[in-house]
């Protein structure tokens, strides 16, 4: 995962041939017409089928290169420079069409995860539970930085880790397993145990269930 500018969301780029609004593509790996790439990982392209370059572009690599294929116009973020891709059919590069929301809580998750991992190196002596927390449930964070976070769940002893981690699905089961052991430690700790019937949390010697009034002999 990576944090991106993407103040180029915010740019307007029209199309001089249609006047169309140009869609914010995903650039390809590499453009094959020059091989080097366009230097940005977004591309504003004109994707109106309407576009008179692109109507017009058929006939025009026909004649001149013999090709099936036409031009979109395109424009690099941060300029309004002309530039054009050659597509063999209308629905090149529709598919790689941003979507800006998806893009910013991308963004935020990664911020939020940094700012976690910065959080952890001090979460013990600040008797700070929400990075552990914000990592441990994170399943697109590193594997290393989740155990770290679960090592440190018995040195903050904190019993509010317990309702998040059993309401959170883990797709790696070992993080359910450790995890499960480290609870267990922490209820005994704490001369408390979960009551089997509605999962609260009551004293070991606990009897009756305080919450759903369950027979726990
Ligand atoms: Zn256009
Ligand atoms: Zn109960």
């Amino acid at each position: 995962m990576f944090a991106r500018d993407l103040s180029f969301l915010e740019e307007e780029h029209i199309c001089p041939h249609c006047k169309g609004k140009m869609s914010c593509c995903e650039a390809p790996a590499i453009h094959v017409g020059d091989g080097l790439g366009w230097g940005s990982d977004v591309l504003f392209i004109c994707l109106n089928d309407a576009c008179s370059l692109f109507l017009n572009g058929w006939d025009q690599i026909e004649n001149q290169y013999g090709h099936h294929a036409s031009y979109r116009y395109m424009e690099l973020p941060g300029t309004k420079e002309s530039n054009v891709m050659m597509v063999g059919n209308k629905d090149a590069f529709k598919a790689s069409v941003i979507d800006p929301e998806a893009l910013r809580n991308q963004n935020e998750r990664y911020r939020k995860q940094k700012k976690a991992i910065e959080d952890l190196k001090t979460c013990v002596e600040d008797d700070n539970l929400e990075p552990v927390m914000t990592l441990l449930l994170d399943e697109s964070a590193s594997k290393e930085i989740r155990k770290k976070a679960i090592d440190l769940l018995p040195k903050l002893g904190n019993l509010d880790c317990i309702d998040p981690i059993r309401n959170h699905e883990f797709r790696d089961k070992s993080f359910e397993q450790t995890t499960n052991l480290i609870i267990q430690a922490l209820l005994k700790k704490n001369y408390s145990k979960e009551c089997p019937f509605c999962m609260e949390i009551v004293k070991a010697t606990a009897k009756k269930c305080k919450h759903c009034k369950e027979n726990l002999n």
